[in-house]
């Protein structure tokens, strides 16, 4: 018998995954949690209903989320990340030997556990002495924390359940907040076929807190559409003027120093949602 796991990324449309075998599924204190081994992309993290990160495509998120804003900042010391409990973000992070102390606020310890146990290639850096993994609502963090962190990525859910708050103005103006004088932020912001006004309003609301507002995309087989966003808003530095020369080789899978600048060159139809 076949057991496959479909993910409905519209009411009317989704994707489907041939499962080896499920490991855990458990209702946390904040959401549904499925660990599965899928056929194609390997052990999968799902969260709601919704995929949330998968061995074998992991890397294009993670790199996508860690590098363009931490090679933009000349000295990126210190750094959050909001969500990000399966611990891929502070993996890449931790390629960056001028960050001192990367903090991640994961609402769910479950999920760092879990991520733990079955996701160990992308959670192994979650012990690394430079991380400090606290498990708490990553909106209050923001808001107990003012002018603190040189680089925030929020890598948290859809804007469903306790991530909600997390696409809202006000968080951001928090981050604004948080983030040193010089500050870089960086938000996975969803895609242009299903979440064409979520990106729109996350834009909007960016814009008008931050003066330098970029957007740029990835390619992620396994999230809705394939097609992702990432919306980075600036105090000072500007993505676009970091010349490849300047960005030193890194061991990665996606981002390189060629793809940096050439990851907001954005397809017409998404260029037409943020101008
Ligand atoms: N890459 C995934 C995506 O794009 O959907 C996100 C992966 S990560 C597992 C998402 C994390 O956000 C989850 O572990 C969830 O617990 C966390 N999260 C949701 N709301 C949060 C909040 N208010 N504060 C902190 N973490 C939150």
């Amino acid at each position: 018998m076949e057991l496959w796991y479909t993910e409905k990324q519209t009411d009317s449309f989704g994707i489907t995954a041939k499962i080896k075998q499920t490991y855990v599924t458990e209702k946390t204190d904040f959401q549904d949690l499925a660990m599965i081994e899928t056929e194609e992309f390997g052990n999968m993290l799902v969260l709601d209903g919704m995929v949330m990160t998968t061995e074998k495509d992991e890397f294009v998120y993670h790199e996508m989320v860690a590098h363009p804003a931490l090679f933009t900042h000349p000295n990126p010391k210190r750094v959050l990340v909001v969500g990000g409990g399966d611990g891929g973000v502070i993996r890449e992070i931790m390629k960056h030997p001028k960050v001192e102390q990367a903090v991640l606020v994961d609402i769910d310890g479950k999920v760092i556990e879990y991520s733990k146990k079955y996701l160990p290639s992308i959670a192994g850096e979650l012990d690394n002495p430079r991380v400090s993994v606290q498990v708490g609502d990553g909106y209050m963090h923001i808001h107990d924390n003012k002018n603190a962190y040189d680089v925030i990525m929020v890598d948290s859910t859809e804007p469903v359940g306790p991530a909600v708050e997390l696409f809202s103005r006000g968080f951001y103006q928090g981050i604004y907040e948080a983030l040193k004088e010089d500050g870089i932020f960086v938000a996975q912001t969803d895609n242009p076929w299903f979440k064409a006004d979520l990106i729109q309003n996350v834009n909007r609301d960016v814009k008008e807190i931050f003066p330098i507002v970029r957007v740029y995309c990835a390619n992620i087989p396994t999230y809705p559409s394939g097609l992702w966003t990432f919306t980075m808003g600036s105090k000072k530095h500007d993505p676009l003027q970091v010349e490849e020369a300047q960005i030193p080789e890194i061991n990665t899978k996606y981002y390189s120093p060629r793809l940096h600048k050439a990851a907001f060159v954005l397809p017409k139809f998404v260029e037409d949602l943020v101008k």
